[in-house]
């Protein structure tokens, strides 16, 4: 297939530009850089099939042709890292929504398929873990930005699953849960990449909160494989899909496992939450996948458990 990946210089864009090479097909990327970078991408340059423009998706005309010259296209550009998303507000809500509704418009003209990426943070707060897709998105209020990023997503959502009713175009939803690996950088906030390079640094591990909240770490690349299923199944066509490992740790015993398996001396601290990011933040306890759907449809299964995560990513900043 021919795949237009905007957002395809970012952490999963590229890994994900790097698996459809190898599987033979043709990769199109668009992407700005603000979260990406030339770095991520600068390995694939060479490769025949690989294409890259450096532009935004509100350059309409650009995007129209190639969503046009393309089959398929992997809709990952958006603002991400909460750190982001609590700073920059207006940008995260423009970029999120319109974004998603030039991408559908232009796909919209002859109906290529839009795969989504949309996010866990859709759940927001319902506590009922493990979250399968029919789950209830328990946002808290407007005035705690951290929710506008989950609310843009669900947008992208509502308007990509409206598309599929109202105009036959095919969709598909992937709520990525917490999606890490090498590449990821903790610039915006993410917690791997900045506890392994507190760690690697001798810096103090900032675990936020108490540390007892707990999250599901998926491998970047179990991710990506599951994107490309997903784009070549028929029956995933107007349907969400939970991306994820439902394998839950705690944020304190994941600051204990950067330090052992970094060997670092460094201490671990607690810092409240309005320290981190703002007065009134909210944070959610738990957060894990419902995979039946995704397992039943494509036979997923993560392949790379959090232990060998955190030691290529110990390895690749290492590297670095
Ligand atoms: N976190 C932390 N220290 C950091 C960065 C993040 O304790 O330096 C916590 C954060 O408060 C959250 C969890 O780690 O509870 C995951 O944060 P991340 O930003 O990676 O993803 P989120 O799941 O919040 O989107």
């Amino acid at each position: 297939m021919r795949a237009l990946i905007t957002g395809g210089a970012g952490f999963v864009g590229s890994h994900l530009s790097e698996l459809l090479l190898e599987q033979g097909h043709e990769v199109f990327i668009l992407d700005n850089l603000s979260t990406g970078s030339i770095a991520n991408i600068a390995h694939l340059k060479a490769h025949p099939a690989f294409h890259y423009t450096i532009d935004s998706v509100d350059n309409e005309p650009l995007l129209a042709e190639l969503v046009d010259q393309g089959d398929v296209v992997f809709h990952l550009a958006a603002a991400v890292g909460v750190k982001l998303i609590v700073e920059q507000p207006v940008h995260t809500i423009e970029t999120n929504v319109r974004g998603t509704e030039v991408v559908l418009k232009h796909a919209n003209k002859k109906k290529k398929l839009v795969l989504i990426a949309s996010t866990s943070e859709v759940y927001g707060k319902n506590g009922a873990v493990p979250f399968t897709e029919e789950a209830d998105l328990v946002l808290g209020p407007t005035t705690k930005h951290r929710w506008a990023y989950a609310c843009s997503k669900a947008i992208d959502e509502f308007l990509a699953l409206a598309y599929w009713k109202e105009k036959k175009l095919p969709v598909v939803i992937a709520r990525l849960f917490n999606t890490v690996g090498p590449r990821q950088t903790g610039q915006y906030g993410m917690v791997i990449p900045t506890f392994v390079q507190q760690a690697l640094a001798g810096r103090p591990i900032t675990v936020y909160g108490d540390g007892t909240q707990t999250r599901s770490f998926t491998y970047v690349g179990d991710v990506v494989a599951a994107l490309a299923k997903l784009a070549v199944e028929p029956r995933a066509v107007g349907r969400v899909f939970n991306i994820g490992n439902p394998h839950e740790i705690t944020i304190r015993e994941l600051a204990e496992r950067v330090k052992a398996l970094t060997g670092s001396s460094s201490p671990i601290v607690t810092i409240p939450y309005e320290q981190a990011y703002e007065a009134g933040f909210e944070d959610m306890p738990r957060r894990v996948p419902d995979t039946t759907r995704l397992r039943e449809l494509i036979g997923f299964e993560p392949t790379v458990q959090l232990d060998e995560i955190l030691e290529r990513v110990i390895e690749y900043f290492q590297k670095r």
